[in-house]
């Protein structure tokens, strides 16, 4: 996984051509970022982070991850299971002025956490890798992860966004992830 410090990952990347939708070369990118995505495991990815600066992301967050977590901090996390899906030139749109902060990580910022502040609900538009249009509305951790992923594509990290005083390493975040945002917000000033 391409780590932060280079240069793909502050690109603007460039949409996928209506004529290169199905063809064979976007199938083996959509093919090496789900195999890439399966490999870390991760909840989604974004071409740029395997050094393409292509706009393809891969989204997942099924069942399985969510087995270990306490219920409870599933349902304040709105955290429900969501299959492995491709969005190809996705564009999003915030909906209502809601938002949630919440810790988030990147897979190209490895080791590290920090609370981020995103939009609670959303409208995405997007192809999938057959060329049909989608649009829906997604809400809670899932409206989190396509923010997340769309910003790689605009070559924005979470690190741009978080409030820097609760950055944090993993080792640490394994103890603050259990404390609801307010006290950590309180404890780190941030
Ligand atoms: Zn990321």
């Amino acid at each position: 996984m391409i780590q932060a410090g280079d240069p793909v990952l502050r690109r603007v990347a460039d949409e996928i051509t209506i004529g290169s939708i199905g063809s064979a070369e976007t199938a083996a990118l959509i093919e090496d970022l789900r195999v890439s995505l399966t490999e870390k495991p991760g909840v989604g990815i974004a071409a740029p982070q395997i050094g393409v600066s292509s706009r393809v992301v891969v989204i997942q967050d099924p069942a399985a991850f969510q087995a270990g977590i306490d219920p409870e901090r599933l349902a304040q996390l709105e955290r429900v299971p969501v299959e492995q899906y491709v969005l190809i030139n996705p564009e999003l749109e915030m909906v209502g002025g809601e938002t949630r902060t919440f810790f988030e990580g990147c897979l190209s910022v490895d080791g590290y956490r920090a609370l981020v502040r995103r939009s609670y609900r959303v409208r995405v538009r997007y192809l999938d890798p057959g060329g049909n249009h989608h649009e829906e509305v997604v809400c809670g951790w899932h409206a989190r992860i396509l923010q997340h992923e769309v910003d790689h594509l605009n070559g924005t990290l979470y690190i741009d966004r978080m409030s820097s005083r609760s950055f944090m390493s993993d080792e640490h975040y394994e103890y603050w992830a259990h404390e609801p945002t307010e006290v950590v917000s309180r404890v780190f000033g941030a």
